[in-house]
């Protein structure tokens, strides 16, 4: 054997065992995602506890030690998982983090069992295999090959399962308001946000998220003197109502943007026609104006300002009688740069002085997180692994999810789910939600890759 050969097969053992180490790293994610799709951790089961002692179990086995793991939360069914990997300083921990609770799933319309892994045709079905136990089995498994591998990153890396993101987030706020580590994080890496755009095959964008709007709700009343209803006259609660929310759903709040929201923008121009791109221009330069561009695009328009909807109803007392009252609750999200007490009075303005406006939400500000060198830099090696030069584009999300308890707090979080969008469209909280295993396969790298930076 000549010398180029003797390279050559030692190059190819090289990559064989890279083959190897990856395809039990993949192996023993999926079982970690299988084990906990298993475990039907919605509200109604109070099982959140149950995945977070399973993860504890599967940390144990894999090098960690009891001082390193705290099963732990607001009440004995939303337990979260607090894990520490000790870095070689404790100053600036890292957060990494999932939420392992699930919405129902009503078993009879799915295709397979929602609460026992099943694979079909390349992608792994059942409740939870997007959001977010996914994140939540790409994070353990990391954790497990890292310390196998002897690994010891430069600061403290905590992992947050939390038990509670689909319907209290009390879970975070837990860990947010007992945990110094989680008070003084340097930043949070969100396996629940972001995602990548394209296909397997043909990606276009890591979408990184790293802003979410706000959520605050009120109730408009009308109060009339009511009486008979075959003696009826012009003022009535139920009409008054009904003016009132007919001038909330005329008016536009104004266009407002952040660093996250004109990023999106700048991207989404490489697909929009003239007359969009010319659009684009104006709304990036700050023009307020009625624009066909997000009369016609929900999505757009909920990303570029305020929104204010009427979501329920309730009015009048008998078929036979004026009504005494009329109640409209109206939702609506706020961007982070935007202050509830002014979109209270707006919407006071809007409604009349007769009705009364009384807020049911209490708001936290929950600023955008700053898009810096070093999380771009971050993002873009640990991606490239997988996709070499996939952009990353800042997004923000309409709704929200565990992060903005911390980004309240003044820590920053980033969405970076590095999920492959499903080529079928979003199944999360749907019917047959799934996972295509090269796409988990490809979220296990990218934790990897990025951990190892940490
Ligand atoms: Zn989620």
């Amino acid at each position: 054997m000549n010398k180029l050969n003797l390279i050559c097969l030692f190059l190819l053992m090289i990559v064989t065992d890279l083959f190897a180490n990856n395809s039990d790293f993949y192996k023993s994610g999926r079982e970690i995602l299988g084990e906990m799709v298993a475990i039907e951790s919605t509200e109604a089961m109070g099982l959140a506890s149950t995945v977070s002692e399973y993860a504890g179990t599967v940390l144990l086995d894999n090098g960690f030690t009891s001082a390193d793991i705290e099963v732990v939360g607001p009440t004995e069914e939303a337990k979260g998982l607090y894990a520490i990997y000790r870095g070689q300083s404790s100053a600036e921990p890292v957060i990494v983090m999932a939420h392992i609770d699930v919405v129902p799933a009503v078993k009879e319309s799915w295709i397979t069992d929602p609460f026992k892994m099943t694979e079909i045709d390349g992608f792994l079905h059942g409740r939870g295999t997007s959001d977010n136990k996914a994140g939540a089995a790409g994070l353990i498994a990391t954790f497990a090959k890292l310390r196998a591998e002897g690994f010891i990153p430069k600061n403290d890396i905590i992992m947050l399962l939390t038990g509670d993101e689909e319907t209290g987030m009390q879970s975070i706020r837990y860990f947010r308001e007992n945990y110094k580590n989680v008070q003084n994080a340097a930043f949070a890496l969100n396996s629940d946000g972001g995602y990548l755009t394209g296909t397997m095959d043909d990606p276009e964008a890591f979408r990184l998220q790293s802003a979410e709007k706000v959520y605050f709700s009120v109730t408009l009343t009308a109060k009339n003197r009511g009486g008979h209803s075959s003696i009826p006259r012009k003022d009535n609660a139920i009409y008054d109502l009904a003016d009132a929310i007919k001038k909330i759903q005329q008016f536009n709040f104004p266009i407002s943007l952040n660093q996250t929201t004109r990023a999106t923008l700048e991207f989404s121009m490489k697909d929009a026609n003239d007359s969009e791109k010319s659009e684009m221009n104006m709304i990036l330069n700050g023009i307020q104006k009625d624009y066909k561009l997000l009369e016609k695009d929900p999505e757009m328009n909920a990303l570029t300002r305020t929104t204010c909807v009427a979501t329920k109803l309730e009015g009048g007392h008998a078929e036979n009688a004026l009504p005494v009252s009329a109640t409209a609750t109206v939702n609506c999200r706020l961007l982070p740069q935007d202050d509830s007490d002014e979109v209270l009075s707006i919407i006071r303005g809007l409604a009349g002085d007769e009705i009364v406006v009384s807020p049911i939400t209490n708001v936290r500000k929950s600023p955008a997180s700053p898009i810096t060198d070093e999380i771009v830099e971050l993002i873009s090696s640990s991606i490239d692994t997988t996709f070499p030069g996939l952009p990353i584009v800042p997004t923000m999300s309409t709704g929200a999810t565990d992060a903005i308890e911390l980004r309240s707090n003044g820590v920053p979080v980033y969405g970076t789910s590095a999920m492959m969008t499903d080529p079928t469209g979003y199944r999360g909280h749907g019917l047959n939600e799934r996972i295509e295993i090269t796409a988990f396969n490809a979220t296990l790298d990218f934790w990897y890759a990025l951990m190892k930076q940490l």
